[in-house]
């Protein structure tokens, strides 16, 4: 029988306890399918002052503190109770760092001031719990820059030595942000050799992602294709993704299957039971009714952060061009961020009552009525590291429309070719888009394409087991190496 795994994630965010993005998606999802006979995947994240974390009820299994230079910071890990989410899921409760009632940033957007202090204090309490552990899992499973201090940290500072041994695998989810900070806040750190300080040094500055990119055994990103954009531009550090590619691979997202499951979605106004179209047609009608939209026009929608790097920054122009070119369709978008891009959005609404309608906020059984209900859901990413909104919204047979890029390329593929599932397009461009939403409506009138279409979307797999064994097999080969 083979010897079973330990795995453990460390990560800022686990979808349900606490979500920004597809990183809680991610870590909540991709331990349920590392669980198996011989792998044991477990997640440990902040425990932040929020609705889902205060509702359960949690059993401390560890105390102790760290020293952040100046003072001694306590902290407790605790373990969730009543656990069915598949993996444990573990939360460090940090008092004066993470009780807040948001992630990275207050309820008005503001984001926190001490980022630093908050993520080296996370990542110290973990490795402390980790030295007391009894059985020490096997490989240390860091996601994005608030861990990525960790695969340096037991390299090379004398306080965690008797972690050294344990491989470390770090996860590049959103490679915009590096986490980056002055060495005049080094004391926060551990004490390592000055020797060393090269090796979480990115051009200058303490570069938590360039740490976890140069320290770590492996280095994972999200998509394959992304993982190439990155060695061409990756804010300054591409030279180090060519550098270390040797030990990186891209593996492209799964998606919980049975959260996003048409046919038992709570969240839904109608589960599948009968026909693709049937079900389409169900959940577009109330969805139309509640944001005052035509349902004989095609409907597209927009979810996500409005973000330069989402591509949301055209919405204005766009929901502008395409109403005054008088193309007959449905526009609905859902999202919140630059409060610039919001305005414009809103500002529009009256302009083009009955087609076009937003709802500013972060609305996660909306964002699931919208999948279900829209007919195109657009994405015209300029960055997109995997994205998931593709892969929920083929599986709830929505027509993705997405721009050629990242993992939008590794999981979409045109309808112009053999097997297609979606529109694509090149650039970042308002005649770009329209040109794509021109073929949308154009296939959106062809009642028995766009039915073959739909049904044949939705039986399309993207669930976690073709890429949780892509990680599996990175976990026995680092295992072995270590042995
Ligand atoms: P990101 O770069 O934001 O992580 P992903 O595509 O990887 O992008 O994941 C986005 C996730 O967040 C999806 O589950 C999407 O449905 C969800 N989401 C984004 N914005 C909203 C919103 N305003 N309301 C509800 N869900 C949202």
């Amino acid at each position: 029988m083979p010897e079973t795994i330990g795995v453990l994630h460390i990560s800022a965010e686990c979808y349900p306890a606490a979500k920004t993005g597809g990183l809680a998606d991610v870590v909540g999802a991709l331990p349920k399918y590392l669980n198996k006979e011989d792998l044991v995947a477990n997640v440990i994240i902040p425990c932040y002052d929020l609705e889902w974390i205060n509702n359960q009820s949690w059993q401390q299994v560890f105390e102790g503190k760290v020293w952040m230079g100046y003072y001694d910071q306590p902290f407790q890990i605790m373990q969730l109770q009543d656990n069915n989410l598949g993996f444990d899921l573990f939360v460090a409760n940090i008092p004066g760092k993470f009780d807040r009632p948001g992630i990275y940033a207050d309820p008005f957007g503001n984001p926190y001031g001490d980022e630093v202090e908050r993520f080296v204090s996370f990542q110290k309490s973990v490795l402390r719990w980790v030295q007391h552990m009894q059985i020490k899992p096997d490989i240390l499973h860091c996601h994005d820059h608030h861990t990525g201090l960790i695969p340096f940290f037991v390299k090379f500072c004398p306080e965690y030595q008797d972690l050294a041994s344990i491989p470390t695998v770090f996860t590049i989810h959103n490679g915009k942000y590096h986490g980056s900070f002055g060495w005049d806040l080094r004391y926060f750190l551990p004490h390592f050799d000055n020797w060393v300080g090269g090796l979480i040094e990115w051009e200058g500055t303490i570069n938590p992602l360039a740490s976890g990119i140069k320290n770590s055994w492996k280095l994972t990103t999200v998509s394959n294709a992304y993982l190439e954009e990155l060695r061409v531009d990756s804010n300054g550090l591409e030279w180090l993704f060519h550098e270390e590619s040797h030990k990186s691979t891209g593996i492209l997202n799964g998606i919980d299957v049975n959260v996003w499951d048409p046919a038992t979605d709570p969240s839904l106004t109608f589960n599948i039971k009968k026909s693709a179209p049937y079900f389409k047609r169900e959940n577009k009608r109330p969805l139309c009714k509640t944001f005052g939209l035509n349902p004989s026009l095609p409907l597209v929608a927009f979810i996500g952060r409005f973000a330069i790097e989402k591509g949301a920054d055209l919405l204005p122009d766009l929901v502008y061009q395409t109403f005054e070119n008088g193309f007959e369709m449905n526009l609905l978008v859902l999202g919140s961020g630059d409060p610039t891009i919001q305005y414009a959005l809103n500002s529009m609404r009256d302009n083009y009552k009955g087609k076009y309608n937003t709802y500013i906020g972060y609305n996660e059984d909306l964002a699931h009525q919208i999948y279900a209900g829209a007919d195109f859901l657009l994405m015209p990413s300029r960055v997109e590291p995997c994205g998931l909104n593709q892969m929920y919204a083929l599986r709830y047979g929505t027509i993705p429309i997405v721009r050629r890029t990242g993992g939008l390329k590794d999981s979409v593929t045109d309808i112009g070719d053999p097997d297609g599932s979606g529109i694509m397009f090149n650039h970042v461009l308002t005649g770009d888009i329209l040109h794509a939403f021109y073929r949308a409506i154009e296939i959106y009138q062809d009642k028995e394409a766009i039915r073959d279409l739909v049904s044949s979307n939705m039986q399309l797999d993207f669930s976690w087991e073709k890429s949780a064994s892509k990680y599996i097999n990175i976990y026995q080969e680092l295992k072995t190496q270590a042995t």
